[in-house]
């Protein structure tokens, strides 16, 4: 289909860059950085090869959650929330943007967001993960009570926030030890993520803050095919709850999560995760430059799902998530056109 919109899609800066070196050989790096630090060149030619008519952009991981000085973490967020408005502003039918936030502060992260969202236009923000606050070995997750605040300003900015993966810091990774090929995207990334997801929604954040919006990658880090387990075990004997959370997690689940479909394409996978959240909560993205948008797009038009879903998950869910101008009524001929020639 034509006109999809992805939201998992990286840039970094010259800054940031280093923090993506090691994840591919060291062939592939010449190919990966200039991907990275390209806006307007390749990634546009590849959208438009393949049918993407927008990426809402973010930078690279860990970058801004790996500066453990809050001062130093908030300039860097800065930096690069300006470059990227500098970027969006050239092409806005193109591009719009995530907020990079120095959540080691949670006070510098709230007035970053605000600011990105009411002077910038920014559509939402993009963290990668837990913080390092202060020290490397000091882990913060935000479930933790300083976060109560930001937590309410994300609620009231209305702002989608996407919880990106990162590696674990290596002290707290003792099962990945003599198997480094487990860290990243091959498995690190989607138990870490998993597992902040989970504390989140235990922790009773949505019961403070029905109306926050939480997006997951990677078509939910693992948690579609696990979360009636989890709450099956959570209530195997009566006796207290065992979390602060007021209902069963895989109703926040349901309610205030949305997953996309980032590095993951799949369809066994997607349909898991449709009959688990519905094909409203899904949302198509690709994770350029780590995947080829050709082969998000090559699967993702062909699967084997409904074409409304198709239009749902590849367009119409962001448009509305992120209120993006909405397309004019369709007349019979541009529907057929849509779903039919540029398949
Ligand atoms: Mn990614």
């Amino acid at each position: 289909m034509n006109g999809k919109i992805g939201l998992e899609e990286h840039f970094a800066t010259a800054e940031t860059l280093q923090d993506s070196a090691g994840y591919l050989p060291a062939s592939s790096w010449k190919e990966l950085s200039s991907r990275l630090l390209d806006i307007h060149g390749k990634r546009l030619q590849q959208m438009d090869e393949h049918g993407m008519e927008m990426m809402i952009l973010s930078l690279n991981a860990p970058a801004i959650q790996a500066v453990p000085s809050p001062a130093l973490a908030n300039d860097m967020a800065i930096r690069s929330n300006d470059f990227l408005a500098e970027q969006v502003a050239k092409r806005p039918d193109r591009f719009q943007a995530f907020a990079a936030l120095p959540l080691q502060d949670p006070e510098m992260a709230s007035r970053e967001l605000e600011r990105c969202i009411q002077q910038l236009g920014f559509k939402g923000a993009l963290v990668n993960g837990f913080s390092q606050v202060d020290s490397p070995e000091n882990v913060v997750y935000y479930d933790a009570p300083q976060y109560a605040a930001f937590w309410a300003e994300v609620e009231r900015l209305d702002a989608p926030f996407y919880l990106h993966p990162r590696n674990p810091v290596p002290s707290r990774a003792q099962i990945y030890e003599g198997h480094p090929w487990l860290m990243g995207p091959v498995w690190a990334f989607g138990q870490e993520t998993a597992v902040h997801a989970l504390r989140l929604m235990a922790s009773g954040l949505f019961d403070r803050h029905p109306e926050l919006k939480i997006i997951l990658g990677h078509m939910g880090e693992g948690l579609p095919y696990s979360m009636w387990r989890v709450d099956n075990c959570n209530a195997w004997v009566d006796g207290p709850k065992a979390y602060p959370a007021k209902r069963p997690l895989g109703e926040y689940f349901a309610n205030n999560f949305y997953l996309t479909t980032s590095g993951n394409f799949r369809t066994q996978t997607l349909i898991d995760a449709m009959l688990e959240v519905g094909a409203d909560r899904i949302l198509f993205s690709t994770d350029w430059p780590f995947e080829n948008v050709d082969h998000a797009t090559s699967w993702f038009d062909a699967a084997s799902i409904s074409e409304a879903d198709r239009i749902k998950i590849g367009r119409t869910n962001a448009q509305k998530l992120f209120k993006l101008p909405v397309d004019a009524p369709a007349s019979p001929d541009a529907s057929r056109r849509m779903v039919g020639a540029h398949r």
